[in-house]
This record gives C-alpha cells, sequence and structure tokens, in this order.
C-alpha cells in the first residue's frame, strides 16, 4: 500500500481517483485550492482515517512524504482556464515544478494528467502519440494547451537530467459525476440544459467531433499507466467512439426526455474541429480500453445531475 497525492484531487476526475486509490488500501492526500474542485466532491472520503485534505496552491512549494504523485491540479474548461490564463499556465508549470521537485526529493514516481489539447486543432487522424500537434501559441486556449506542452517537456527532462520516474497521460474529453454543472463543458452545459428545459447550444454548426469516455474507464487507465513499470508514456487515455456535438446534443436530449430545442452560436476561436483518440498503445502495453458506451455514461451522469436538483 502506498502514500499517494493527489493535485487537483477536489476536482472532477481528481474525486474519483483519491476514491478508487483508498478503496485499494492507500493513504491518499489531496491537495487542492477549490478553484475549480469543491469539498461536496470528497465530503464521503472526508471520515477515511487514510484520507487528508490540503487546501495547497500547488504553484506554492509542498513539503511531503509520497510514493506517488498524481498531478492534477489545473482548471480543465475553456471558462475557467481563460478567466486568469496567466495563473493557468503558472498553475501548469511553476505546479509541475514544484511537484517534479517533490518527486525529484522523496523519490516519488509522479504522473502528469496532459490533455488531449496538446495536439491542438489536429491533422493526423485519429491523433496518435508521436504527432506533434497543430496548436496555436498565441490565442485564447494557448494557456492551457502550451502550459500542458511545457509540463510534458518538463517531465522529460526532469526524467532525462535527474532520473525522475515520470509518467504521461493524455487524457481525451471525460465526463461524469462530479463535473462542475457551470463548467461550461459540453457534457454538463448539454445535460444541465435539458434538465432545466433550456435552449441546448450548440457552438458553431456542431459538425466538429469530440471522442467521450466516461470516468471510471479513465480512471483505470491512470491507475494502470502509474503502477507499470516499464513504460513511461506519452500515452492517449480516451474513448474511440467519435460522435459530432450536433449528435451529442440529440443524444442528450433523447435520454433526458427534455423539450429543449437546439440553438447554434458562434464557434470559440480555435476550437478543434476533430477528436479521437488512437489508443493501440493503451491496449498492447497497459491492457486497457473503455468500457462504458457513451448512452450508458451519459445516463449516469444525467442521474447525478438529476441528484444535485433534488
Ligand atoms: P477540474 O477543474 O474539475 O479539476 C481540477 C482541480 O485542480 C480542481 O479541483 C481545482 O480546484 C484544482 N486546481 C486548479 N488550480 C490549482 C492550483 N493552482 N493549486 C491546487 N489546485 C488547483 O478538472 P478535471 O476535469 O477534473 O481535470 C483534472 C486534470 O485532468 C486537469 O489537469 C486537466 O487538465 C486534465 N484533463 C481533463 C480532461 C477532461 O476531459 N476532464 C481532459 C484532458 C485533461
Ligand atoms: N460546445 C458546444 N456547446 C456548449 C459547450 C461546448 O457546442 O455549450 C462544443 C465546443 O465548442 C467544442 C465541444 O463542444 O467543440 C467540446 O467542448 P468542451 O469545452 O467540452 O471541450 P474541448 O473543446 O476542450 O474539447
Amino acid at each position: 500500500m502506498k502514500k499517494v497525492l493527489v493535485t487537483g484531487g477536489a476536482g472532477f476526475i481528481g474525486s474519483h481517483l483519491c476514491k478508487r486509490l483508498l478503496t485499494e488500501g492507500n493513504t491518499v492526500i489531496c491537495a487542492d485550492n477549490l478553484f475549480t474542485g469543491k469539498k461536496e466532491n470528497i465530503l464521503e472520503l472526508m471520515d477515511n482515517k487514510n484520507f487528508e485534505f490540503l487546501r495547497h496552491d500547488i504553484t506554492l512549494p509542498l513539503y511531503v512524504e509520497v510514493d506517488r504523485i498524481y498531478n492534477l491540479a489545473c482548471p480543465a474548461s475553456p471558462v475557467h482556464y481563460q478567466y486568469n490564463p496567466i495563473k493557468t499556465m503558472k498553475t501548469s508549470v511553476l505546479g509541475a515544478i514544484n511537484m517534479l521537485g517533490l518527486a525529484k526529493r522523496t523519490k516519488a514516481r509522479i504522473l502528469q494528467a496532459s490533455t488531449s489539447e496538446v495536439y491542438g486543432d489536429p491533422h493526423v487522424h485519429p491523433q496518435v502519440e508521436e504527432y506533434w500537434g497543430n496548436v496555436n501559441p498565441i490565442g485564447q486556449r494557448s494557456c492551457y494547451d502550451e502550459g500542458k506542452r511545457a509540463v510534458e517537456t518538463l517531465f522529460m527532462d526532469y526524467h532525462r537530467q535527474n532520473s525522475v520516474d515520470v509518467r504521461i497521460i493524455r487524457i481525451f474529453n471525460t465526463y461524469g459525476s462530479n463535473m462542475c454543472e457551470n463548467d461550461g463543458r459540453v457534457v454538463s452545459n448539454f445535460i444541465v440544459q435539458a434538465l432545466l428545459g433550456k435552449d441546448i447550444t450548440v457552438y458553431g454548426d456542431g459538425s466538429q467531433t469530440r471522442s467521450f469516455c466516461y470516468v471510471d474507464d479513465l480512471v483505470e487507465g491512470m491507475v494502470r499507466m502509474m503502477e507499470n513499470d516499464a513504460f513511461i508514456g506519452p500515452v492517449n487515455l480516451g474513448n474511440p467512439s467519435e460522435f459530432t456535438i450536433r449528435e451529442l446534443a440529440e443524444k442528450v436530449i433523447a435520454l433526458t426526455g427534455a423539450s429543449s430545442k437546439v440553438i447554434y452560436k458562434d464557434l470559440p476561436q480555435d476550437d478543434p474541429k476533430q477528436r479521437k483518440p488512437d489508443i493501440t498503445k493503451a491496449q498492447t502495453i497497459l491492457g486497457w480500453e473503455p468500457r462504458v458506451g457513451l448512452n450508458d455514461g451519459l445516463k449516469k451522469t444525467i442521474e447525478y445531475f438529476k441528484s444535485l436538483t433534488r
């Protein structure tokens, strides 16, 4: 059993990961500044004697003794990462330097939650890990995309220069319970709009595609990547089933039984036109692939958002 630090552990993915790690008998320290995370996400863990919550901003150094570090702290939705883009870049870069320094001192293994955004608006489809991406360095999404790219560089340099035991995963659009209802991401937006009987806001003509992974599948892949001894990544983790945003809107309307109508709004700057992971590496090296299809995952997520309004 290990002592594990999860930065961003009160957020959407982090809270599921903390729960999973505790279930396996590990001791978990969750460090989060609660910018986009919330205590409600980890409320059920607070009584567990193996769980500790630290209100901490990872742009500042942290001194704890751990065997594993999952570095998830970073706002992940466009609305939140563009709210204070300089802070977003600081969280990625200074946060990574602090956490890599911690890993170096404690000899902990450290995993970075990188993103499919490192591929930008991709010219290679589906995206393979070898693709270097098509990223605008000076646009509205750049604070997030280039921050995450810089962190991948830092991880590889700490590995080559200081032999830090790193792992890099590139997460594709993930959804499930504990998503913030107002963070502007497409799955939470559509479900909340449908449940409230409001119009469903499709940006652009809705022909852009995304591939949606249910959070339990993602967490399984994260743990497998962390605990494999040979492969440092980067590895794509996501569900290769690809849908247009219009199809997603239709599914959400059908599954909620909402009377909402679809309305079309302007497409945000640099919005990727297509995104789908090639998961051959995850399949062959980690023996991982997603199990939950979009309909089943959406049903569970709809139940979660319904429970918030009960
Ligand atoms: P989230 O916003 O729910 O979680 C991020 C957490 O980090 C929040 O709890 C937030 O309070 C915390 N945080 C932000 N800045 C911090 C700071 N300076 N110090 C300490 N804590 C800080 O988002 P999420 O979807 O759970 O994403 C988790 C990680 O996974 C992020 O790094 C994100 O970039 C990555 N990721 C997520 C997706 C996805 O589809 N959800 C896709 C690709 C990558
Ligand atoms: N999107 C949309 N309506 C919304 C929110 C998002 O049509 O209310 C679109 C957005 O323009 C993008 C896709 O859905 O094409 C996924 O957006 P999200 O912010 O969830 O993730 P990302 O763009 O980072 O993949």
